[in-house]
């Protein structure tokens, strides 16, 4: 193949079905060619978009050696791939994508004494870091994308994080890189003088390569440390102002630091750490000019600071607006700040840095700017505020319309000393070309991320390009480097024979036929690559076309149009979006992977535990794009690539808090299963779950009959068959006494009582029991009645015109079918609407039912009353809570005598509510309340009692919930999810409440009664 043969990239349909047979045949990784998953691999955290010819997933270096031969066999390229969370298009092209961050994630060796790490390419930095903690080392290299980057993806793209000023970039922290070449040849890099093998060979040419080009490295070489364009040919003439070795030596590795996949696929990689420092303090420098800001960068840095960070004006006015991070930033201000600087300084020694944040002090004072800094010399203060410097990208890429915050000169990179020229011009440049950008992130080395907003589907491609010529010549001007972080891939490629010149671009080129001499790693990337604004590489290119479509919900709220220089949006449905809103709200996945979470939080439970793009919000919001816009054929979206993509989802609604552009796959999920179910009609399952609020009052009529299956095995296997629902599972038992029959609910005051008790100011409640506490568990709504009554509350039970507890509709709604999930919801409003006008709360129990009246109700087109009950609809703690701050309830307990162990449900924490779970109990006297750090129970409504899912679930409830409740079996259990209940009790025969039992158990004798 010749590098510049652009047909190498488009390999026969018959070359690409012979390559998934072999790979069949002769490994055994996972072989994805199908058109979703290459989809899914087709973008990255870029502007781009590249269907790959297919995408093999490695369980170990043996399906690695055999996928690249196989491939060059077939002359396919080849492409490694770590979390794809590059900016530039690194990791995407019409090759064989190997994705290593499934399985080659371990860490092979660990050398305290030595402090050196061996890893494999796929594992993710924090979780290296995390293993690293306890021996108190770490590696130093925090990209913002900690959590989702991998080592090998880092090393690709030679990655550096907030505090490169003291440690480097990835390039000072790699010793050895351990590459497979095209040929199958292993070539281990190291220090060059202790090479054998290909490495020595290669080590040699780019030595002789260096020599040739001593003068034109010598003039050409931008002299920042934060240049990671092009090879790092300058090993041998080392240009930087940080050497790449401490002692003057040369290491090969470093030649493969920053080759994004072009040279050879690396397998493992030898780092240095470094020894966690012990303490930290931070000053906050605020700046009542943008300019001052940027001139001060220069004198604070010579205080040797470990980081110093720019968040402007409209990333604080950003996070000052969500809530989240509005009492973090304001504890950092001094009045209203243009720009502030986090000057960060750590070591071993607290009282000396104490001391030089007194000198930071002095030193704005010197400066002229005394009283500009917010000393923070406590950790837990220091972490919050780095948390929202860290989502600032994420903050700013939620703007809606079509207008986004492009990366392409996001991180030029120029002497601190013209860093407040820079951007003085820069920002001229946005505004000639009716665009603006917001500026933060690395003042300390000069790389100030900026991204104007432009619109790639219309006249984006052609502000890009101007925007970035004038780009260049500033950078030129002050001597800088055009690319400063996030490497060339498909943007910056153009940039490295204009950065670097002719002769040098030449030897880049030399370097690549030395090591991949058939062009089978990445071809066109840093050596040949095309234009930046080729728009046939483009994810919304100006041809980009969504289907007609009439969603069900109502999506209008993205589909509005945005003005790039105010960044205001257009009115909700004036976008001109073809399907009313939906694509708009599939298209705020902008790929940055941030999904790709493994803590226990909540984002994203079936990935967390599959560990596949297809079970990934990021990969479900790829697969709808796709086939919203017609990519996966007619027909896609009620088809079985997206019922795939989302099979797994449990509807957390995790992404709806975490995805930091919002997007709420729990509802995209809704709307496509009632597309499906309009096009394809309701399965057994569908009819059975869905139907469950419908033949409820028979059920509990006859529970011995409803409750057979849970006795007979072979009943119980029967109806898997014609269900789907799993013979291992017990369902939730049927009662006879139910809660609406129970004497408590009966004698519970009436709706005219309530309405006087009101009236006259007194304390009075609406408690509305949900289908599934009514009937299975109708021991939680009366103790939450005995509760509220013990508290001097008025509590009328909600029941609708027939007299029975009204359904929310929710069973429907997750089965697809609207229509009969707003009757329920039009009945249930009617039932509370009007006392909710009124003001009187409505209390609920059962926080996925409670919470659909806050959610879904407001955009099923129930106008009004939809609002007036969601603001008045609370879960029974947040009432209570709300109740106790206000002096209004406070009913004797007795003393707790043993500990609570709380597992949040998911809708719970995606609504920011635990806190107030935790603060309700611990109005108990004396309780030891704590919460379990745990993601989804796995069981999530109806997912966790199907066959085609129990295993799954099983292993989300192992991930962390179960062996928590396990290891405390002294504590009572508080879940207040049904299904999370059941989960529990199945999974580790642990028989969990509800938050309201506790409480109900904890009234003092005369108040129970
Ligand atoms: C919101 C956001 C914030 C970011 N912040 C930062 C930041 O602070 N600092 C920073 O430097 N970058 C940042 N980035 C860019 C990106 O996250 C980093 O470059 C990251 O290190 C890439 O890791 P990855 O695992 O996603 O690699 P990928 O994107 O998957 O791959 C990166 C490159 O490495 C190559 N590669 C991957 N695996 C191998 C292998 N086994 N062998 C050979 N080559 C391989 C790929 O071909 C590609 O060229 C940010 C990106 C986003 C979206
Ligand atoms: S779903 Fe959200 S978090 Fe995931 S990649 Fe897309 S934008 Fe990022
Ligand atoms: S709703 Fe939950 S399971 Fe579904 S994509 Fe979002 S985080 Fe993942």
């Amino acid at each position: 193949m010749k590098p510049d043969d652009p047909s190498n990239l488009q390999p026969t349909t018959d070359t690409s079905v012979a390559l998934a047979q072999r790979l069949r045949a002769n490994t055994r990784g996972e072989v994805l060619f199908d058109a979703a998953s290459r989809g899914r691999y087709a973008t990255d955290a870029s502007i781009y978009q590249v269907m790959p010819v297919g995408v093999f997933v490695p369980t170990d270096d043996a399906d690695v050696r055999s996928a690249i031969q196989i491939a060059r066999d077939l002359k396919v390229p080849v492409l490694p791939r770590g979390a794809g969370t590059s900016q530039c298009g690194q990791t995407v092209g019409a090759c064989l994508v190997i994705d290593g961050s499934k399985h080659l994630r371990n860490v092979l060796a660990l050398d305290i004494e030595r402090r050196t790490a061996r890893v494999q390419p796929g594992l993710v930095l924090d979780h290296l870091n995390a293993q690293l903690k306890g021996h108190g080392l770490w590696f130093p290299v925090d990209v913002s994308t900690s959590a989702q980057a991998t080592l090998g993806g880092m090393a690709g793209n030679n990655s550096c994080g907030s505090r490169s000023i003291a440690y480097g970039n990835m390039v000072h922290n790699v010793i050895g890189a351990h590459l497979r070449l095209a040929d199958d040849a292993a070539l281990h890099a190291g220090p060059v003088g202790g090479l054998s093998g290909r490495a020595a060979e290669a080590a040699q040419f780019v030595r002789r390569l260096a020599d040739a080009h001593r003068d034109e490295i010598e003039a050409q070489w931008p002299r920042a440390m934060r240049r990671v364009a092009g090879y790092n040919l300058d090993i041998f003439h080392p240009q930087s102002e940080r050497p790449y070795t401490t002692n003057g030596s040369v290491n090969l590795a470093h030649l493969f630091v920053g080759a994004e996949g072009t040279l050879g696929f690396i397998e493992a990689l030898d780092l240095r750490l470094q020894p966690l420092p012990r303490a930290k303090v931070l000053g906050v420098v605020n700046f009542t000019s943008f300019h001052r800001a940027m001139d001060s960068a220069q004198h604070i840095v010579k205080l040797k600071p470990t980081a110093v960070e720019l968040v402007d004006r409209t990333m604080i006015e950003l996070a000052r607006a969500n809530p989240a991070f509005k009492p973090t930033i304001e504890s950092a201000l001094i009045g209203a700040p243009e720009a502030i600087l986090l000057v960060e300084f750590s070591g071993d020694d607290r009282d000396a840095l104490r001391r030089t944040l007194h000198r930071l002090v002095e030193l704005m004072g010197d400066l002229g700017l005394p009283n500009s800094v917010v000393e923070m010399p406590d950790e837990a203060p220091q972490k919050a505020l780095w948390e929202v410097r860290k989502a600032g990208l994420n903050i700013m890429m939620s703007l809606k319309g079509d207008g986004k915050p492009v990366s392409f000169i996001e991180d030029c990179a120029v002497p601190l000393q013209h860093l407040a020229e820079y951007t003085a011009a820069l920002t001229d440049v946005f505004s000639r070309h009716g665009t603006r950008g917001t500026w933060y992130a690395h003042a300390s080395v000069g790389t100030l991320h900026v991204r104007p907003i432009l619109d790639m589907r219309r006249d984006g491609a052609q502000k890009m390009r101007a925007i970035a010529e004038e780009a260049s010549v500033l950078v030129r001007k002050f001597k800088g480097a055009y690319s400063g972080e996030h490497g060339d891939g498909l943007c910056r490629g153009e940039w490295i024979r204009w950065q670097f010149g002719a002769k040098l671009d030449d030897a880049f080129r030399a370097i690549k036929r030395h090591i991949d001499p058939e062009n089978l790693f990445c071809p066109n990337r840093i050596v040949d690559p095309p234009k930046m604004d080729d728009a046939a590489l483009f994810r919304f290119a100006p041809s980009y076309r969504t289907i007609e479509l009439k969603p069900v919900f109502d999506w209008s709220a993205w589909n509005v149009q945005n003005d790039p220089t105010t960044e205001s949006v257009s009115a909700p449905g004036s976008g001109g979006d073809t399907t009313a809103g939906l694509a708009k709200a599939v298209e705020m996945c902008n790929n940055n992977g941030h999904c790709r979470k493994f803590d226990a939080g909540t984002m994203c439970p079936s990935y967390r535990v599959t560990r596949d793009e297809q079970h990934l919000t990021r990969g479900r919001a790829n697969t709808l794009r796709l086939a919203l816009s017609g990519q996966l054929g007619p027909d896609a979206l009620t088809g079985d690539a997206v019922h795939d993509a989302l099979d797994l989802c449990v509807g957390c609604k995790g992404c709806k808090r975490d995805c930091p552009t919002g997007v709420d796959m729990a509802r995209m999920k809704f709307e496509v299963q009632a597309q499906r179910r309009r096009r394809l009609g309701a399965t057994p399952k569908d009819q059975l779950i869905g139907g469950l609020p419908d033949y409820a009052r028979w059920a509990s009529r006859v529970p011995w009959l409803f409750n057979l299956r849970n006795r007979s095995r072979a009943l119980a296997r029967l109806l898997e068959r014609f269900t789907g629902l799993s013979a291992q599972r017990r369902l939730p038992a049927w009662r006879r006494d139910t809660f609406e029959r129970s004497a408590d609910a009966l004698g519970a005051v009436s709706r005219e009582a309530l309405l006087a008790a009101h009236a006259a100011g007194a304390k009075a409640a609406v408690l509305w029991a949900d289908t599934f506490n009514n009937h299975f568990e109708p021991e939680v709504a009366r103790a939450a009645l005995q509760v509220l009554r013990a508290a001097g509350y008025a509590v009328h039970v909600a029941r609708g015109a027939d007299g029975r507890v009204p359904c929310c509709g929710r069973t429907h709604l997750a089965t697809g079918d609207v229509d009969a999930a707003r009757a329920k919801a039009q009945a249930l409003l009617d039932t509370l609407a009007p006392l909710a006008h009124l003001g009187i709360p409505i209390v609920g129990l059962e926080p996925s039912c409670l919470l659909t009246l806050r959610d879904e109700y407001l955009v099923l087109g129930l106008g009004d009353a939809a609002r007036t009950v969601a603001a008045q609809a609370l879960l029974f703690e947040e009432f209570i809570v709300r109740e106790a701050r206000a002096g209004r309830f406070a009913p004797p307990f007795h003393a707790a005598v043993q500990p609570v162990l709380v597992h949040g449900h998911c809708h719970q924490k995606a609504f920011g509510l635990m806190d107030g779970v935790l603060a309700a109990l611990r109005l108990i006297p004396g309780a030891q309340v704590s919460l379990i750090d745990s993601s989804c129970c796995g069981m999530a409504g109806s997912f966790g009692y199907e066959a085609a899912h129990r295993e799954v679930s099983m292993r989300m409830a192992e991930a962390s919930l179960l062996p928590a409740v396990r290891a405390a079996r002294d504590a009572i259990v508080v879940a207040d999810g049904t299904s999370c209940r059941h989960q529990i009790a199945d999974g580790a025969q642990i028989a969990a409440c509800h938050a309201a039992q506790v409480l109900a158990a904890h009234l003092a004798e005369q108040a129970a009664h």
